[in-house]
């Protein structure tokens, strides 16, 4: 039996087989050869599967998503039959008489910048379809192509770190629980397990060879621990802790329908975060008072182009139909920092998540915000949508925000569409927007905080460096008053205030929460029950009276 410690994301016991992903992941050597024809032949099969590959990615889109989505399937064919990208690389293999590989992401570099550097619009989109091209190659090339998970049944996913855009595109219906190498406790990665509600750890610094590949595992999310082909006493102990856990869970089933208010009288909301269309089933089975932050961004990463205007508004009517008369807080696009998307062909920055993100990225490509603004409004005619704006710094930026979407009303109006009256709210979750909140709350309907960002900036800590652990203080007096500023000042103004990032969720200050006056704490769908029983235990009068307040 081996056993490795993991930071815990969520907690929950899982018992399967494990399934190493992205195994094959290799670095590209520049390796001489002898037989540089040999190499060209390689190179050429190569392309031939990766034309069959694309070919039948052209026809599942076709079926799923129409002819329009399905376009960059077969655009990729034609580049892999481009002369010159063919040329470069069979140049490269005899002038220099290296392997295929080195060939390949050789020629991906200097054709992607070549691309990245065109005044076209159009030209530079191209930089991102040559890489990722060239990515398919290599990966046939080198054997190491990831479809997806291929096992019979659900599996714990073991890897060595996973970027949002992977995690959104595994079959979640196959996936026991996430355990990764690296990684940080407040990455999206983490936060996806969390909606989804499975055992997951990070940091946990296991091998991903064959001696856990294929291995039956236990993972204790709770106690952060991974165990791999565990003995006879281990499998029986977990075995009877996941048995405790599930009636643990079924109790709280009975705290559904109930409100949520404290023993004198406080109420709170109590809302969902989501990513996705598919998290609904966990809040409706969670009992959520509502959504408190649906990550729009999902619906861009999970594509390779744009959605359009008419597929996310498909995605925001089901979800504010489903909701019925909950509310629904859509938060734009937050694209940027963490979560990549090479369509959106960002420049590369020094220091991403102090870059051009979130809001940034709409207010400079207002064409873009457009777009999700129109499908936000239009939806809104079928529930109760709120939208949501983050990463905001100044009332400029939401004065300029109120601009376009009067643009955006009345182009609607012109067209004869028909849209609803949205409630529109800001995320305070940097430094600046927090202490200028009393002047921010004259302009919106409602805040809410992201924590997560909202430390790493009033920390200086990068939310993804796992090596700056011991200097992340979640707890910080500085965060607290912050967070305490903030609902004060909102009740001022005649506004409410919610806690949407991962510290809402956090046990040891639910009471804390309550004494502020925070209004709405979103989480994740799994919280939600123990949250509640939490809220329905406390007296904030005495709390208030007894408290030794430490920040
Ligand atoms: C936050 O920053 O706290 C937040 C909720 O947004 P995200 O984690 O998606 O950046
Ligand atoms: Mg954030």
């Amino acid at each position: 039996m081996q056993v490795y410690n993991g930071k815990s994301v969520f907690g929950g016991i899982a018992i399967g087989r494990i399934y190493v992903y992205g195994k094959g992941k290799k670095q590209v050597k520049r390796e001489r050869t002898q037989d540089p024809e040999a190499e060209i032949k390689r190179y050429r099969e190569a392309t031939g599967t990766a034309i069959e590959q694309l070919s039948g990615l052209y026809e599942k889109a076709l079926q799923e998503v129409g002819e329009s989505g399905a376009a960059i399937f077969e655009i990729h064919q034609m580049m892999l039959e481009d002369d010159d990208y063919r040329d470069s690389i069979e140049n490269i293999i005899t002038t220099q008489s290296v392997n295929a590989e080195y060939a390949v992401a050789q020629t991906a570099d200097n054709f992607a910048s070549m691309f990245a550097s065109m005044e076209d619009d159009y030209m530079r989109g191209r930089a991102a379809d040559v890489k990722d091209i060239s990515e398919r190659l290599l990966a046939i090339l080198q054997g190491t192509q990831e479809q997806g998970i291929r096992a019979k049944e659900p599996v714990i996913i073991v890897a060595d770190d996973l970027a949002p855009s992977e995690t959104v595109q595994l079959d979640k219906d196959m996936v026991l629980s996430f355990v990764t190498a690296h990684g940080s406790l407040n990455s999206h990665t983490a936060i996806l397990a969390r909606t989804m509600g499975i055992p997951a750890l990070v940091d946990a610094r296991l091998p991903l060879d064959e001696t856990v590949d294929g291995m039956l595992g236990i993972v204790d999310g709770a106690g952060g621990m991974i165990y791999i082909d565990p003995d006879e006493d281990t499998l029986t102990r977990m075995q009877k802790a996941r048995e405790e856990e599930q009636e643990k869970k079924e109790l709280l089933q009975t705290l559904k329908g109930r409100e949520n208010i404290t023993l004198d009288g406080q109420s709170i909301l109590l809302y969902a975060n989501i990513g996705n269309v598919k998290d609904l089933a966990m809040v409706l089975r969670n009992d959520a008072g509502g959504i408190g932050l649906f990550r729009s961004e999902f619906l861009y990463l999970e594509r390779e182009q744009f959605p359009t205007e008419e597929e996310q508004f498909q995605s925001y009517r089901t979800v504010a139909e489903t909701m019925g008369k909950k509310r629904v807080i859509i938060r734009t696009l937050d694209i940027g920092a963490d979560k990549q998307c090479d369509y959106f062909q960002l420049e590369k920055e020094e220091n991403p998540a102090l870059g051009c993100r979130a809001i940034r990225i709409c207010l400079t490509r207002p064409e873009i915000f457009k777009t999700q603004l129109r499908a936000l409004f239009r939806a809104s005619m079928y529930g109760k949508i709120a939208i949501m704006y983050p990463m905001i710094t100044s009332v400029k930026e939401v004065r300029r925000i109120k601009e376009i979407v009067e643009e955006v009303k009345r182009e609607l109006d012109a067209q004869g569409v028909a849209y609803g009256n949205p409630e529109q709210g800001i995320m305070i979750e940097t430094p600046a927007a927090a202490i200028i909140s009393d002047l921010l709350a004259r302009e919106v309907d409602f805040f809410s905080i992201g924590t997560n960002d909202l430390t790493q900036y009033l920390l200086a800590v990068d939310r993804q460096n796992t090596a700056l652990d011991e200097f992340c203080d979640i707890h910080h007096p500085a965060i607290l008053r912050m967070i305490s500023l903030v609902v004060e000042n909102s009740h001022k103004a005649g506004i409410w205030t919610g806690i949407c990032g991962e510290l809402g969720a956090d046990p040891e200050l639910t009471k804390e929460f309550l004494a502020m006056g925070v209004d709405e704490l979103s989480v994740s769908p799994g919280r939600i029950l123990p949250l509640r029983k939490a809220i329905l235990e406390t007296d904030v009068s005495e709390y208030k009276k007894n408290r030794q307040k430490n920040w």
